[in-house]
């Protein structure tokens, strides 16, 4: 019995755990509702798990945006929802009185934005910084963005604003495929993805109409335009122009069908953004004509057919490298080359690049070829010719000065295009679309900066984040100073800092002109900045390199070449041979402008500070982050749920390790390092009123350390009010449950416990839950032992009683059958007894009757009303005489003599008789129809029921 309790209480306990954490998860938000909870910050507790687990959940379910406190996460569906970005739904958040009371959606972050803008609150402008990895949909929200603010930020009185921020929107929405165009690439993660940043000003006026816009763009990967890492392409334009060329464009260009360059490795590779007609419609939008728009595809054949120039070693170093002949035409990379006609394909490379590009043959040659250098006081001019890989740089210095400008006068005519009058607007939102944080297996100078970006970034971002919560802090009643974060200051002091940073030692390095290996300066920063403690180094490597600890990671940065790419050194040599092209477009990309010379002389012989690639990136970054700092910020944070573009696929590793690129991980741990579980007052008091069992139980009296309750003001108005002493009650018990918790003499005793009661919300720790739900399990084991016993009592003395009761009444019944069965026997035999005596007594009368005065009594008193033979019948009868034979006796009766009405029978037979006037006592009393009533003396005493023998 006692094991089949214990088997059944055991397996009840196994059931119960679970079920109580399936309580716990159903109290703190409830599993099979991850995907209702539309807001990171509400899923309890926040881990990263949980939030995995939420953003999966809600992918499954076709949500694809969710919010995370300020922040709005928007997973990539990699499939068509046109119901998502319709026009109808637009309208919807912008009429909508909470618009982030709707489910989450960039509408409503632009529609917050715009009402933001219209409420004249400062900060006034609005910032939208998206970001994500490439192909996570940066760029397609930018583009549902600016689709929204052209329907919403067009006044629905006036057609011809209409018309402008219709305008407007069209020639940004133009301005994307350009963009996309030439500074999109394939790479090994996106096969779209942007290697510029860019940030869209949208103007508006002071009724919050669009009136223009304004694009900035940040460091373009331009040293894609000469080399491409394996697998990867080169900028989407060039293949555009490959394959989508006509056969006219082709002659023209120099660009004959099957043409392989050097410059545009994986041409079979056709993608969908191969779409040259797309881009050359958009470019006539935005007002590049058509000539214009053949003379940059020309440029950019010159530039493909100069990558398809090679050297070879000079034999002797006063003499120039000369080209490569035919018979060594394979590239350093294992390419193809290709040759043209008859000539040399060097020589055909140089002249048509030359043609293309509108320059004369020699002297682009022998710019690639010689160096002009100006020394002394007088500034004399000496030249010396290059090396082979010299003359490799300079000719990939020349595609990429002419790549970057191009790029840059592409920006300013998509901004003229679309910028308004600087009177006609007053405030503006602002649209980021920034590249990631990187990290590849190689990585040098444009990822230190796309990282320090991000770094940059994300510490804006926490600093937001923090106010946000600071504010909900402060809301609560709460003080802000016990949530311990540290932030991203010390990995920035690292690559930015003063006096001495990375930043600083490669600019250094430039400024002193000096020649430096990479493991020189590799030395150099590991010494310099030993003490910073986000500096690593792997001593793996074989390669000089340095590692910085990142906020989302470590990456390892290659120093060789580093000084190089920062310095960036554009040869004044280059920028005169482009000055002297007779083409309309490089002439006006390279103007003949006296100050410009002036700027690009040798910085070794100038005083005037360098302007390396880090410090010019650096010094836009900062005026971005102005142009931030004076914004209401909103972060829109896009996810790839699978680098394969699959529609619903979601792979948790690559989300969480984009999380983690994002810094959502970093804000969960923000979270996390605060008070991540909060639950409002009711829940708790209904949750944890019982633990108020455990104060009373171990010690009444001790109050110390105490819960933070030096915040916790009730307002009188709040209906917690009533909830007060019994949540201080509670309050005061969890001193003792930590106390319980630690270990004997672990110093933590006297710290405090980590619970806040804010004005509508306990905060706590995950911690703290932890012990509060052991707490609460100790407390309902107990309860359930307690009940258990008194359950086991009741019933046993439920069963006594039950028994005694049984027992007794048992008992009862036995005595009264045995009393009632000796009372019938009683009964019984003094009935018989009585009937026997009276039946004796009766007898002996009767035979007196019988034997005395029946006869005279028949004779004397025979019926009045018989006659005849019913008389002699009658007396027959009284008389017992035989039926049979009536001549034997004979029956005589005085009837009329005598008067008599009535007629008294013998006891022997049933006779049923009538009393009249009966001269007797009692004679004339109507016997009762009882048969057995005794009522008069003349009555019959016995009665036989069979008159048979008569
Ligand atoms: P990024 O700019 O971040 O590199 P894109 O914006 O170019 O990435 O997105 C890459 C691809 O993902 C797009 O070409 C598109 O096919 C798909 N995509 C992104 N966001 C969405 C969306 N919200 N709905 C449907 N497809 C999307
Ligand atoms: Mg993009």
């Amino acid at each position: 019995m006692l094991q089949q309790v214990n088997g059944h209480s055991s397996g009840s306990d196994a059931q119960g755990g679970k079920s109580l954490r399936e309580d716990l998860q159903e109290f703190l938000g409830g599993e099979a509702l991850l995907h209702e909870l539309d807001d990171l910050t509400k899923v309890n507790p926040v881990t990263l798990e949980t939030v995995l687990r939420c953003l999966q959940a809600r992918y499954a379910a076709d949500m694809f945006y969710t919010s995370a406190g300020c922040t709005l996460v928007a997973l990539n569906p990699f499939k068509p929802v046109p119901q998502l970005y319709s026009p109808a739904l637009m309208r919807e958040y912008h009429a909508a009185p909470q618009p982030q009371k709707l489910r989450p959606h960039i509408f409503a972050v632009g529609e917050q934005t715009y009402r933001n803008v219209q409420s004249l609150i400062e900060p006034v402008n609005q910032s939208i910084i998206v970001s994500g990895e490439s192909g996570a949909g940066k760029t397609w929200t930018s583009r549902c963005l600016m689709k929204f603010y052209a329907v919403v930020a067009a006044s629905p009185t006036s057609l011809e604003s209409h018309k402008i921020a219709e305008r407007i929107e069209q020639r940004i929405l133009n301005s994307n495929p350009v963009m996309e165009a030439f500074g999109n690439a394939c790479t090994l993660r996106n096969n779209n993805s942007s290697r510029f940043g860019k940030f869209i000003q949208l103007q508006l006026n002071s009724a919050q109409q669009m009136t223009g816009a304004a694009v900035q763009t940040y460091l373009l990967e331009k040293t894609r335009v000469t080399c491409q890492a394996s697998s990867e392409r080169n900028f989407h334009i060039f293949y555009q122009i490959c394959k989508g060329a006509s056969v006219d464009e082709r002659l023209q260009w120099h660009l004959p069908e099957g043409a392989s360059f050097s410059w545009l490795p994986n041409p079979e590779r056709t993608l969908e953004e191969d779409c040259f007609q797309v881009t050359r419609e958009a470019m006539l939008h935005l007002g590049i004509d058509i000539p214009t728009q053949n003379n940059i595809f020309q440029v950019l054949a010159g530039l493909l057919h100069l990558g398809n120039i090679w050297f070879a070693d000079s034999k002797d170093e006063a003499q120039s490298c000369q080209l490569m002949d035919d018979a060594k035409c394979e590239n350093k990379d294992g390419g193809l080359c290709i040759s043209f006609g008859h000539t040399p394909r060097e020589q055909g490379s140089i002249r048509t690049s030359a043609s293309l590009l509108q320059l004369p043959e020699d002297p682009l040659l022998e710019t690639l070829q010689i160096r002009t250098i100006r020394a002394g006081r007088q500034q004399q001019v000496f030249q010396k010719p290059c090396s082979r890989a010299e003359c490799d740089t300079r000719r990939d210095c020349l595609a990429k000065l002419v790549y970057a400008r191009l790029f840059d006068w592409l920006v300013s005519v998509i901004n003229s295009s679309i910028c308004a009058d600087p009177d006609s607007w007053t405030t503006f939102i602002g649209l980021l679309d920034v590249y990631g944080f990187e990290s590849f297996p190689s990585n040098s100078l444009e990822q230190l900066c796309i990282n320090y970006a991000n770094e940059k970034l994300q510490q804006h971002f926490v600093a937001h984040y923090l106010r946000a919560q600071q504010e909900e802090y402060a809301v609560e009643g709460l003080d802000w100073s016990f949530v311990n974060y540290q932030d991203n200051q010390a990995c920035l002091d690292l690559i930015e800092g003063s006096p001495i940073s990375i930043c600083s030692l490669i600019n250094e390095e430039c400024r002193l002109n000096r020649p430096s290996s990479a493991a020189q300066l590799q030395t150099r920063i590991e010494s310099t900045l030993a003490g910073s403690p986000c500096l690593g180094h792997n001593k793996l490597s074989r390669e000089p390199s340095f590692i910085v600890v990142h906020y989302a990671g470590p990456v390892q940065y290659h120093t060789a070449g580093l000084v190089e790419k920062n310095k960036d050194p554009v040869p004044p040599e280059l920028t005169r041979l482009l000055q002297q092209s007779q083409d309309p477009l490089l002439k006006v990309l390279f103007p003949m402008d006296p100050e410009e010379k002036s700027q690009e002389e040798p910085s070794g012989q100038s005083r005037a500070p360098v302007l390396t690639v880090v410090s010019k990136f650096k010094a836009s970054l900062e005026q971005l982050l102005q142009v931030l700092h004076s914004t209401t910020p909103h972060y829109i944070r896009c996810i790839k749920p699978n680098s394969q573009g699959q529609a619903h696929t979601f792979l948790q590793e690559e989300v969480l390790s984009q999380l983690e690129a994002c810094g959502l991980v970093e804000t969960i741990h923000i979270s996390a390092a605060g008070f991540p579980i909060r639950i409002p007052h009711q829940n708790f008091v209904e949750r944890y009123e019982l633990l108020r069992r455990l104060c009373t139980r171990t010690s009444p009296g001790s109050h110390s350390p105490s819960p933070d309750e030096g915040h916790s003001e009730w307002s009188p108005h709040t209906k917690g009010a009533t909830l007060q002493p019994l949540l201080q009650d509670i309050l005061h018990t969890l001193p003792a449950l930590t106390q319980a918790a630690a270990t004997p003499g672990d110093p933590a005793e006297a710290t405090p416990v980590p619970v806040h009661c804010g004005r509508t919300k306990v905060f706590m720790t995950d911690s703290m839950l932890e012990l509060l739900e052991c707490g609460r399990a100790q407390v309902l084991e107990q309860c359930a032992c307690c009940i258990q016993g008194s359950w086991r009592r009741h019933r046993h003395r439920k069963q006594e009683r039950q028994r005694q009761a049984a027992t007794l009444i048992q008992a009862a019944i036995r005595s009264w059958l045995a009393r009632k069965h000796i009372q019938r026997m009683h009964a019984a035999a003094t009935a018989i007894k009585r009937t026997w005596q009276k039946w004796r007594a009766q007898t002996s009368l009767l035979e007196a009757i019988i034997r005395l005065w029946p006869l005279g009594l028949v004779l004397a008193n025979a019926a009045v009303g018989v006659r005849g033979f019913q008389r002699k019948l009658v007396v027959w009868a009284c008389l017992q005489l035989p039926m049979g034979n009536p001549s034997s006796y004979a029956v005589q009766t005085a009837q009329e003599q005598a008067g008599v009405t009535s007629i008294r029978a013998l006891p022997q037979g049933s006779i049923k008789f009538h009393c009249r006037k009966s001269p007797l006592p009692y004679a004339d009393i109507c016997p009762e129809p009882s048969l057995h009533s005794v009522t008069g003396f003349n009555q019959i005493l016995l009665e036989r029921h069979s008159l048979g023998h008569m």
